[in-house]
């Protein structure tokens, strides 16, 4: 019965707010009583019903705060009473979206076990903002333009700094020329003219108690809009921070901020605000929030201080004691109420730690129970090494023997491949590491099982650049390879097809054209696919689903720190070859600035004089690839002119059709050009020994990785190789990682020193990225508290059932990890 009371109520309060509307808010005189009483008693009538069909603390606490509203209504001017009616609107259309919900039991809260699917919608966090006190839709609109919505959204607004109240300067303290900030009450906020000009000079003083301090600020006469907001913000008595250099002031006898920049913290003391703001006294840290126009710190403040009071009882914490206790991770409560407002750095360090740990957490928690999901499937394979098999033959034919690092990644392999788990494994090896015999090997113990393996390769010079190697080592062994992409003539192709069918063929290299529907296997065992990130999971797939289960290898010869790597990859085990095989020459690396190329022209000049090839690769300089190309083109042409008119000089870029690239990269590998002008379509994996230099123009707008790979093109042969990057920028930043590269040729050091210099966005390029953007989490800074997050993810859903207990965290990771998950791409 309640329920239809309640909507009957609910239809008398929405005339009720057409009639006032009509009467432009003047609190109408009803039959018996002003329209802002009949709100108040009815809202009290509804009050009693609602209690008795859902239980929805947000619900109640909105209901609540409307009532001492209209409680206030006659004093109140047009315009509050206008918003206040809307809220009441707004509130009535939530109620009945609430009653329209499934009935649940009381208490549901409390209670940590049920997780339905709507459990969001009713979740007390995910009400709206304005159902917070002084939260009306004024600022409702400003806070959405942040993306703070919602209650939950507000508390996980966190902080851009803090300003340190108990280390800050203290004015009497100041000396000329220190960078410093103050913080103090504005004492005057004046706006003169200046004698000529046509400037204005805004003056703010504040005092600290301990001294004055200046800062001034030049508009235009003409912007009288900015001088108004400028008095109307720096009111008398707000709490202000200031920061710039300290310069005296002759003039006025006080010391000055050059350069100021002024951010209110408070008005607390200027009075006319309102409800009171949490205190802001000495001896806090205070939090300083990213703001959009007309959003105020304080009034952030104040509203995430009081969702922390108000909502506190709604922030549970999903995190299993164990964990929690594990790690020595406080309790989410007191993470957000210390994140927003740290006691001391102790605590705001032990709040961090808390937040970023849960970042990761459902990330990694969601990416193993994707990689339990491959594991579990179905029965893989378990292919185990045969003694005096093709592993064992083709290695005691080996001119070499195995690095350390490849024998460690091969038994790790190995190990995978023996258990009936399909195996999910990337192997990340710096150029030249030796990942292709590692891949051979691989391939071979599906071989040695009846089996046959298949290499996937992004391009079709890679995959017959596999494909040669593989004839040449399989062919003592009386092994069949076949090759297959899509520049093969259709008779080959239907000889391939065949002898993959019956099984006459034991490996197939190729590139996409393996992934066609009419290519088929007799029995798939194992495959490898190279340079992965180059692949789409679709294609990957496809290519699985031509095995029942086969064991999958992935590699990339782009080295990625291993921080990045367990959030990008962290579905898959990762090998890593750390180690590259004896005896090469290292790479004389050198930087030089433009007006010195001669001396890198003249060591090209030397080294083809020597039978040697080299490479000229340029940048992206121009914003479109056409534009590119065309910089590369006359570029070539000047070269070929200018400085090598006797040299054979070759050009690729990236506007050319495929069989032309190819045609100029067989001509450059057969000798038949000694230079190669390029942009940065040199193939990741291009193997040309005889190429001795690889000269980089405009070294700083590459990444580091990507110069290193650029540099992996050479030293592949015995003769001594050289890298001559060329660049003019001036600044630190570039030369240091130019430097950088000058004296490392270690992939992971670079990497990883590279993450440190730019950060993972840049580390990766946008472009690419795929990595979710975490509010707090910094993967350089915060690699222990990964590892945490990690180890702990993968013990919780080692074991399902654990998890299935807890059906409420499981469906969490799925709900807190759907925007970081979508943006990694996998699945
Ligand atoms: P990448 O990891 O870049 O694919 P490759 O597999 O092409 O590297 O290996 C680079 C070169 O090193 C090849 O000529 C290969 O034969 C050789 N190589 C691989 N492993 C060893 C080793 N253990 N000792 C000596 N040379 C090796
Ligand atoms: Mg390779």
């Amino acid at each position: 019965m309640s329920r239809e009371e309640a909507s009957l109520l609910t239809g008398e309060l929405r005339q009720a707010i057409d009639y006032e509307r009509r009467y432009q808010y003047v609190d109408v005189q009803g039959r018996r009583k002003p329209f802002s009483r009949f709100i108040q008693e009815s809202l009290s009538r509804l009050e009693a019903h609602l209690r008795r069909l859902v239980d929805d603390g947000a619900l109640f606490l909105a209901l609540e705060t409307l009532t001492q509203k209209f409680r206030q209504y006659a004093a109140m001017d047009l315009s509050q009473r206008m918003g206040v009616v809307e809220r009441l609107e707004q509130f009535l259309a939530l109620m009945a979206q609430t009653l329209a919900a499934p009935q649940r039991p009381a208490q549901r809260y409390a209670n940590a076990s049920p997780p339905e699917g709507d459990a969001a919608q009713t979740d007390p966090m995910s009400a709206p903002v304005q159902f917070l006190r002084g939260v009306g839709p004024r600022l409702a609109k400003l806070l959405a333009q942040v993306g703070v919505e919602t209650i939950a959204d507000l508390l996980y607004y966190f902080p851009r700094h803090y300003v340190d109240y108990q280390n800050r300067a203290a004015i009497h303290e100041l000396t000329p020329g220190q960078d410093v900030t103050v913080i103090g009450a504005v004492v005057s906020a004046n706006a003169r003219m200046a004698k000529s000009g046509n400037v204005a000079i805004l003056t703010l003083t504040v005092t600290d108690g301990t001294g004055r301090l200046t800062a001034a600020w030049f508009y235009a006469k003409t912007q009288r809009g900015a001088l108004e907001q400028f008095k109307a913000r720096f009111v008398k008595g707000a709490d202000v921070m200031l920061s710039g250099r300290v310069k005296l002031d002759g003039y006025n006898r006080c010391f000055a901020l050059e350069k100021p920049q002024a951010e209110i913290l408070s008005y607390e003391d200027a009075g006319g605000e309102g409800d009171a703001p949490p205190p802001l006294n000495a001896g806090r840290i205070v939090p300083i929030y990213p703001l959009t126009q007309g959003l105020n710190l304080s009034f952030l403040r104040r509203a995430i201080h009081q969702a922390l009071g108000e909502f506190s009882q709604a922030i549970i914490d999903p995190l299993p004691e164990t964990i929690r206790s594990r790690y020595e991770l406080v309790g989410l409560r007191e993470a957000l109420a210390q994140i927003h407002f740290p006691e001391s750095l102790a605590q705001h360090q032990a709040a961090r730690k808390r937040l970023v740990f849960d970042e990761l957490f459902w990330l990694q928690c969601r990416l193993a129970l994707l990689r339990a999901q491959y594991k579990r499937t179905a029965r893989g394979l378990a292919l185990a090494r045969r003694e005096g098999g093709y592993c064992d033959r083709l290695l005691a034919m080996l001119p070499f023997s195995l690095t350390g690092a490849q024998t460690r990644v091969f038994s790790e392999i190995q190990a995978d491949l023996a258990s009936p788990e399909p195996m999910y494994r990337l192997l990340q090896g710096d150029v030249g590491s030796g990942k292709t015999i590692v891949a051979l090997l691989t391939l071979l113990i599906a071989v040695e099982n009846g089996y046959q393996g298949a290499l996937m390769a992004p391009t079709e010079i890679l995959a017959e650049q596999h494909y040669r190697k593989f004839v040449e080592w399989l062919l003592p062994l009386g092994l069949r390879v076949g090759l297959l992409t899509g520049a093969a003539t259709a008779p080959q192709r239907r000889e391939v097809r065949q002898g993959l069918l019956n099984g006459q063929i034991h490996i197939a290299v190729g590139t996409h054209a393996l992934i066609q529907r009419d290519v088929d296997f007799h029995a798939l065992g194992v495959i490898v696919v190279d340079e992965q990130h180059r692949f789409g999971v679709r294609q990957r797939t496809l290519l699985k689903n031509k095995g029942e289960h086969p064991d999958m290898l992935t590699m990339t010869a782009t080295p990625i720190p291993r921080t990045l790597a367990m959030t990008l990859h962290g579905d898959l085990d990762v090998s890593l070859l750390d180690e590259l095989p004896p005896g090469r020459t290292p790479i004389v690396t050198s930087l030089l600035t433009r007006s010195k190329a001669r001396q890198a022209y003249e060591l090209i000049r030397h080294e083809v004089s020597k039978g040697r090839q080299a490479y000229i690769v340029f940048p992206l300089i121009e914003e479109s690839e056409a534009l590119e190309a065309k910089a590369a083109v006359s570029e070539a042409q000047r070269l070929q002119r200018d400085v090598f008119p006797d040299l054979r000089v070759g050009l690729m870029h990236g506007k050319m059709p495929s069989d032309e690239k190819d045609a100029v990269m067989a001509a450059f590998t057969g000798g038949q050009l000694d230079i190669l002008v390029s942009t940065t379509v040199v193939e990741v994996g291009v193997d040309v020994p005889n190429a001795t230099v690889m000269l980089i123009e405009n070294a700083d707008r590459f990444g580091l990785a990507q110069l290193h790979q650029l540099r992996g093109r050479v030293g592949r042969g015995q003769s001594a190789s050289y890298c001559v990057l060329i660049s003019d920028s001036r600044s630190d930043d570039s030369l240091q990682r130019l430097t950088l590269l000058c004296e490392s040729q270690n992939g992971f050091e670079i990497a990883e020193r590279d993450l440190a210099l730019r950060g993972p966005g840049e580390f990766l390029g946008t472009r690419q990225s795929g990595l979710p953007d975490f509010a707090l989490a910094d993967l350089v800074q915060d690699h222990a508290i990964l590892e945490m997050a990690r180890e702990a993810a993968f013990e919780l859903t080692a074991s399902p059932e654990a998890l299935n207990a807890n059906a409420r965290l499981k469906s969490l990771v799925f709900e807190k990890t759907d925007h970081a998950f979508a943006a990694l791409g996998a699945g």
